[in-house]
């Protein structure tokens, strides 16, 4: 009896090893390798800090926009914060001082900050690239793929109550849809199980000021979430 049931592990060890390497050989070392990191990842339980994230991935160079960066644009505010605004890309400013949001669009971004009584540093601010694209061209799917996960891992950490998506582009790369802002704005969604609205990127503000109104509204229903956590 003993014997038999040795002989069905041995059969069930045999059949999980037949399994990984049919997968490697489906899919590459590519793939292996990265199973072997989300493991490793595992066994830690994720990450226990931003601080420990950005010391492992700030030298990312998993994609082409790695090479052509001046700074990794990891993130920056409250690592405890109820509330996480994300944008889509670095711009030149972000890019040249490594903080998300610091040009003329984050100094709006700031104000429009104070008028619902928060500040900066109370706010947990993100993009979904790390690394400025070209001209400030707009994500590529391929980076976002690979960037995205990034993200997903400071949520985790961060564990907020809201996610405000700064812009369309933003917006439509978390939700994998094309929605235009009209169909965004208004709704509440859900990432990761985390709620989820949509409001202008600042930039749009500078380009267009009558964006300010209907920006002002949604960040006032945002607030009013936000006290409600
Ligand atoms: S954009 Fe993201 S995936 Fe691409 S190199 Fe930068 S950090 Fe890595």
């Amino acid at each position: 009896m003993k014997d038999n049931i040795t002989i069905k592990k041995l059969e069930v060890i045999e059949l999980a090893r037949r399994y990984m390497l049919q997968q490697r050989d489906i899919y590459g070392n590519q793939l292996w390798g990265d199973f072997k990191v989300k493991n490793e990842r595992r066994a830690k339980n994720v990450y226990s800090s931003l601080g420990e994230m950005y010391n492992d991935v700030k030298e990312c160079q998993k994609c082409p926009l790695g090479s052509l960066r001046i700074n990794f644009v990891f993130g920056v505010g409250n690592p405890n914060s109820k509330i996480v605004l994300i944008g889509e890309a670095p711009g030149r400013d972000e890019d040249l001082k490594g903080e998300p949001f610091v040009g003329r669009a984050g100094q709006l971004l700031n104000k429009i900050l104070n008028a619902i009584n928060l500040k900066r540093e109370e706010v947990y601010i993100a993009n979904i690239l790390k690394c400025r694209p070209p001209g400030n061209r707009e994500p590529q799917g391929s980076e976002v793929e690979l960037c995205l996960p990034y993200l997903n891992e400071q949520i985790l950490i961060i564990k907020p109550k809201i996610i405000l998506s700064l812009g369309r582009v933003a917006a439509n790369c978390l939700l994998k849809t094309k929605m235009n802002m009209k169909d965004l704005r208004g709704k509440i969604f859900s990432y990761m199980g985390i709620r989820m609205l949509v409001t202008y990127h600042p930039a749009a503000l500078l380009r267009n000021p009558g964006l300010k109104r209907p920006t002002w509204e949604d960040v006032q229903f945002v607030k009013k979430l936000y006290d409600e956590t």
